[in-house]
């Protein structure tokens, strides 16, 4: 079994090969950051223009490090959504043709569904699972009782996780993404400003990040008019321990709540070092395993894609030529028919 699986929700155009739904035989990635950078984050046209350009390059290399064809593909895979409605239709497009030009089975794909599933490249999944999403849009608790279905019991309430990181990035104008960069600066800082924590209600796994924010920006902006100084480290440092916190705290509840075989983090803030090592620290002493992708696979790619897509086909998922990209498409109920 091989599948193919292609991913354009954003900036990064990917095509992945996946054999037998855990090993990588491909995986190309072409990064557009270079051209976002100067704006200071991704712009939706452009991105959607150097999909157009980039799609076939990639798809070509896919196939050359796999060394194989078309013919020995098993079924196509595709992020169908979220994401941005004109970089979605390249790859939706791109793989309808595919598929459809080589008699193949097409199959669509949920971009948090891959980001989970990135993991499944790594480990076999034991349910009840609980996955905490953390990325540019979205930041989850999201309970899993079994292959392709998706609770989600905890969100954020205002920005994600690295939505907040790549702001805080800018206010110590560091260039675009900044997430790696603020951790990167927090390894050489000291947690020496008291940033709030936002528990919400007692009982909520839900997440909220825009009082930090304005915490942060407030802090760096009154220093810099009282003269006072304040190290961009510092600054950096006691922001991670306050996200860090948080996301170890509400994870850990989550899955003492629920009785979960394991912990699996998801998405680009899963490459974050601090967090990383809070988990690491927070379930040291408990009956659960905490997995993490490897950093090549916590950012978009289209091996995720085939991970979950080989999923989906196994279940015996199947999309209709009628599939199309669906920029807010939900977790819990999405699914293709079942033939
Ligand atoms: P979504 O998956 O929600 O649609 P996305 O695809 O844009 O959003 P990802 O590619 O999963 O998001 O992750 C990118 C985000 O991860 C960016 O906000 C980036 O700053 C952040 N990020 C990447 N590495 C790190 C890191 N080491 N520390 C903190 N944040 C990071
Ligand atoms: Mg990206
Ligand atoms: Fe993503």
């Amino acid at each position: 079994n091989y599948i193919l699986a292609v991913e354009t929700s954003c900036d990064e155009t990917a095509v992945a090969i996946v054999k037998n739904g855990t090993e990588l035989v491909a995986n190309a990635v072409s990064s557009q950051i270079d051209s976002h950078k100067r704006f200071g984050g991704v712009v939706p046209e452009l991105a959607s223009r150097h999909h157009v350009e980039n799609i076939t390059v990639v798809m070509e290399e896919a196939f050359q490090t796999a060394g194989i064809t078309m013919d020995d593909i098993t079924a196509v895979a595709v992020t169908e959504g979220p994401g941005l409605v004109g970089a979605l239709l390249v790859g939706v497009n791109a793989a309808k043709a595919l598929a459809f030009a080589h008699d193949k089975p097409l199959i669509g794909v949920h971009h948090i569904a891959g980001h989970i599933y990135a993991n499944r490249l790594m480990n076999e999944f034991e349910f009840p699972l609980l996955s905490l999403v953390v990325s540019g849009g979205h930041t989850e608790l999201i309970l899993m009782k079994e292959h392709g279905k998706f609770e989600i019991i905890g969100e954020t309430r205002d920005d994600a996780a690295g939505e907040a990181y790549d702001k805080i990035a800018r206010t110590l104008n560091l260039p675009y993404p900044g997430g790696p960069k603020v951790d990167e600066l927090a390894q050489k800082g000291n947690i020496s400003i008291d940033f709030p924590r936002a528990w919400l209600e007692e009982e909520s796994f839900d997440f909220s990040f825009s009082g930090l924010k304005s915490a942060v920006i407030n802090t760096v902006h009154n220093a810099k008019q009282k003269g006072i100084e304040i190290k961009n480290e510092d600054v950096a440092a006691s922001f991670q321990a306050s996200v860090v916190e948080v996301l170890t705290e509400k994870t850990w509840r989550a899955a003492k709540k629920y009785q979960v075989k394991q912990v699996i983090i998801a998405g680009g803030v899963a490459a974050n070092k601090g967090l990383r090592k809070g988990m690491e620290e927070k379930f040291r002493n408990e009956n659960m395993d905490v997995f993490f992708p490897p950093l090549s696979l916590c950012t978009d790619n289209a091996a995720m894609i085939a991970a979950a897509g080989y999923i989906a086909y196994e279940q015996g998922h199947r999309a209709d030529w009628a599939l199309n990209a669906n920029p807010s498409l939900d977790l819990e109920n999405y699914g293709n028919k079942i033939k």
